[in-house]
């Protein structure tokens, strides 16, 4: 993309109502646009972010057997009123409008009722399990704090997983997988070392859920870490155990078998794994005949991750005094390529080098606007894509292009033909 087509520009002040800095960050670089608290648009920079993160997650999840579906928005009353959570003093976070013809609805603010009530209509066999669809969906939650940014809309777009199985041990062993699949999504999107899973409350079903916690000061979680354990790298290692604030306690760091001393810190929650067991299965008589003929309930199990959260996380944790840094598989563009000058060989050499990375299929975020480079470069630090290439009245001299990572200081010169090979 041609940046002197981006219609977004950058900020150097930051807006005085934005406390969390993975939003100030964010609406300076012009990835989105605060509509009011707890609800942001994407622009199109965010969107490529949120499209990539969106991608990784449907890689792994399709890798495990996930289908993609996408359930409605508006949600009915009776089909919540079976599981108890339609009314207001059950679940307080609730969006609901009145219908003109009557009657209301609801917008989702999770998937289990609508997937229950979907898929118990498909389900009668147990050669019909197991199963795993997912969608990405905006969801709706009145939360009563919003301050941290995109990481907790009031608005905002997740992926959320079911898993419905025939018995505990397929319920598990699927549970594993799904385990290991957000080992990589975490890992792909440049947090795998700072994101810990913790054992945190089960519910009804099972003593224990999982959370994916990522070490940040800005985060509203805590947990407990083992003092030698941290700052040792392979956080999401099971047997390193790390515990939620909420459950912990004497009793259970025996049953753990922990010792030592689970020191305090503040983290994200980017994702949760959880057994649901028959609580929806049940109100919504979700149930299969086994090859005796005889009719069991179906176990579920839920997945979910934030992709705004994850998004704000990556801010959160990496970015630096000059803007953001992204991680290469969650980048809006692989290369900014940075025209100074305006000669009309250095145009000519830009233009061609655009041309031939298009060519070879790598995205390239193009600066051909008339700027100062001062400009330019703090624009490219701010938004933050990992590989900077410059092409100037100098770096033509020598039939060269200078490139420069975002993490690092220095710069080297490098053939076009090695621009095009390496990165
Ligand atoms: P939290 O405890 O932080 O409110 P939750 O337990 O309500 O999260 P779930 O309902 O299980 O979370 O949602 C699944 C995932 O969706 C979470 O792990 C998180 O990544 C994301 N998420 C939850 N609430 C928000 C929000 N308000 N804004 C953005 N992402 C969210
Ligand atoms: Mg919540």
């Amino acid at each position: 993309m041609r940046q002197s087509q981006l219609f977004t520009k950058t900020r150097k002040d930051v807006p005085s109502d934005e406390t969390s800095k993975n939003a100030q960050l964010l609406i300076r670089a012009g990835f989105i646009h605060k509509e009011m608290a707890g609800v942001y648009s994407y622009l199109p920079l965010g969107l490529k972010v949120i499209k990539r993160i969106e991608n990784i997650i449907r890689e792994e999840m399709n890798a495990i057997g996930g289908i993609e579906m996408k359930t409605s928005a508006f949600q009915s009353r009776e089909v919540w009123e079976k599981t108890n959570r339609w009314d207001d003093n059950i679940v307080d976070n609730w969006f609901k409008t009145k219908l003109k013809s009557g009657g209301e609805v609801g917008l989702s603010f999770t998937n289990e009722e609508a997937y229950s009530n979907i898929l118990r209509q498909y389900i009668s066999s147990y050669k019909d399990l197991p199963i795993y669809p997912y969608d990405f969906k905006e969801i709706f939650r009145n939360e009563v704090r919003s301050k941290s940014g995109i990481m907790r809309g009031r608005e905002f777009y997740w992926k959320a997983l079911y898993s419905f199985s025939r018995n505990e041990s397929e319920h598990l062993d699927f549970y594993n997988k799904a385990k290991e699949a957000y080992k990589n999504i975490f890992n792909r999107a440049g947090i795998g070392d700072k994101t810990y899973i913790t054992y945190a409350s089960g519910g009804t079903f099972s003593k224990f859920s999982h959370e994916f916690q990522t070490l940040c000061d800005a985060g509203e979680d805590i947990i407990y870490i083992s003092k030698e354990d941290e700052g040792k790298g392979l956080k999401m290692d099971e047997n390193r155990v790390v515990v939620n604030k909420e459950i912990y306690n004497e009793d259970l760091k025996k049953d753990l078998g922990l010792v030592g001393d689970f020191v305090e810190r503040k983290a994200i929650e980017v994702g949760n794994i959880f057994t649901l067991g028959t609580k929806f299965s049940e109100p919504f008589d979700l149930k299969y005949k086994d090859e005796k003929g005889k009719d069991n309930v179906v176990l579920m199990g839920s997945y979910g991750i934030g992709l705004g959260r994850l998004m704000g996380t990556i801010v959160e944790i990496l970015s630096d005094d000059k803007g953001i840094v992204w991680p290469k598989e969650v980048s809006p563009f692989s290369v900014h390529l940075v025209r100074l000058g305006d000669k009309p060989e250095t145009l000519a050499f830009a233009d061609k080098l655009y041309t031939d990375l298009q060519n070879k299929g790598i995205e390239a975020l193009y600066d051909d606007r008339d700027l100062r480079a001062g400009e330019k470069f703090a624009d490219s630090d701010l938004i933050g894509i990992p590989v900077r290439f410059v092409v100037s009245d100098k770096t033509i001299a020598e039939d060269k292009v200078e490139v420069k990572m975002r993490t690092e200081n220095d710069s080297k010169l490098i053939s076009v033909g090695e621009a095009l090979k390496n990165f």
